[in-house]
């Protein structure tokens, strides 16, 4: 098999398995209990919101641990204490975001959805045109989880700050992938999912700027700084930050590797009818690849036959054929648009397996009649 969908999810990292054990087994302790048993629970949970915020450079007290993306975003976009309504988004952005602010308009919040250039970008003129003195938040994420496009955050993150806004970024797939710098960028606000850099599922954090008037997620126990309740996942916690560590110290030769792979499979598709959609120097190894006149839902099937896991659009959105709101949003002219797959490599992947998907993929569009073509490739 090769596994080309790390955008959806990556294998634990062994690092990452290997410090979680002892707080799955011996260390089972309840990391908020005062005894001595919880004692190295409670250091591990205290360790791990250090190498985290390492990471990013942040201070430990600004990470909040959560279950994942989708709690942070929602935990960002739905929990502001101000006097402040107005919501600024991108077209593009993942459904935890996209939802949570469609939550926040039945509210009585009034959102805007900034559109994107031809390559995914929301361009900094255009939040300028669209976000007001009233504004409360703007988020826009990272790097998009269906073509790997890096947004301007630093720049739209100074444009939110001038008109008295604060700025939320899900940096889902950008993490562990990217260098990612909270005090450079100057965000109040980022998501991120352990699952997408060789942690486990379930566990993500959210980080909080020190002084950011943000309100609990959940009510309960004091855990988290009274902000987010509920016994602490120590191994998701320490898993995380085991795999975002590793993720970061090999950042370079992975970044390497893949965009190799991006190039050998890229010269296997040479003269075929396709788009890469995105922006150039997206996500290393994030391909979305639009074949004209195709459906990525056959492409997906045929290049599982082969042994090959791809995804169409968003990995989230895979049991809709539909064209995905991020290609809409870009403008990829429909008969691209529907046979459009998402190729994405991971550190796990050997090197030579550009070559592969990208030779399975050519003879897939070489064979019109089996694969779902609707015409003639050119
Ligand atoms: N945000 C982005 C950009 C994503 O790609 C994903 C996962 O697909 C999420 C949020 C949701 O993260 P999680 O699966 O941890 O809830």
């Amino acid at each position: 098999m090769i596994y080309a969908d790390n955008a959806a999810t990556t294998a634990l990292a062994p690092e990452a398995f290997e410090a979680m054990k002892p707080y799955l087994l011996a260390e089972y302790g309840n990391a908020s209990q005062p005894y001595s048993f919880s004692r190295s629970a409670r250091a591990a949970l205290a360790k791990a919101r250090q190498d985290i915020a390492e990471c990013i450079n942040a201070e430990p007290s600004e990470i909040y641990f959560t279950s994942g993306g989708t709690e942070s975003d929602n935990w960002a976009i739905k929990c502001l204490a101000s006097d402040r309504r107005a919501l600024l988004t991108s077209m593009t952005e993942h459904k935890a975001v996209l939802r949570s602010c469609a939550a926040m308009e039945r509210r009585g919040y009034p959102a805007a959805y900034l559109p994107v250039d031809r390559s995914g970008i929301v361009l900094p003129e255009t939040l300028e045109r669209f976000i007001s003195d009233t504004a409360l938040l703007v988020s826009v994420m990272t790097a998009n989880n269906e073509t790997g496009t890096i947004q301007p955050v630093a720049e739209l993150c100074r444009i939110a700050h001038a008109h008295g806004a604060l700025f939320h970024t899900d940096a889902v797939q950008a993490l562990g992938h990217i260098p990612v710098d909270v005090k450079s960028l100057g965000v109040d606000m980022l998501s991120g999912s352990a699952h997408k850099f060789g942690g486990p599922k379930g566990a993500g954090f959210l980080y909080v700027r020190n002084g950011t008037p943000l309100t609990p997620y959940a009510d309960g126990g004091a855990q988290e700084h009274g902000l987010r309740a509920g016994t602490e996942n120590v191994a998701g916690a320490v898993g995380m930050a085991a795999a975002l560590k590793k993720s970061c110290a090999a950042m370079p030769e992975t970044a390497e590797k893949l965009r190799r792979m991006e190039r050998d499979l890229l010269a296997e598709l040479h003269g075929a009818d396709f788009i890469r959609n995105g922006a150039p120097d997206g996500i290393p190894g994030n391909m979305s690849l639009s074949f004209r006149g195709a459906e990525g839902e056959m492409l997906l099937h045929r290049l599982d036959l082969m042994g090959i896991c791809v995804s169409t659009g968003s990995a989230c959105d895979s049991a809709r054929t539909q064209i995905s709101h991020v290609l809409e949003a870009m403008g990829v002219p429909e008969e691209y648009a529907a046979g459009t797959i998402r190729v994405s490599f991971g550190a796990g992947n050997s090197p030579e397996d550009g070559k592969l998907v990208g030779q399975a993929i050519r003879k897939i569009i070489g064979s019109p009649l089996k694969t779902g073509l609707k015409r003639e490739n050119g």
